[in-house]
């Protein structure tokens, strides 16, 4: 996930934090929109990553 990716929630558009894979394919949330399904999603989900709680960039190591 990117910076890039939004809400799927048509009237939303926020950064998308949650990515919840279905097998139709992925869905995006913001945390507000996440927060509204998260207990059904993660049921109906093959697997979710969250990065609400650990920021983006943690992962990328500086290259010099
Ligand atoms: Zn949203």
């Amino acid at each position: 996930m990117d910076t890039g990716d939004r809400c799927d929630r048509a009237e939303c558009g926020a950064q998308a934090l949650v990515r919840a894979q279905f097998a139709a394919g992925p869905l995006f949330f913001c945390g507000h929109h996440w927060r509204e399904v998260a207990e059904s999603a993660t049921r109906a989900a093959l697997f979710v990553v969250n990065e609400q709680e650990v920021p983006a960039e943690s992962s990328m190591l500086p290259v010099a």
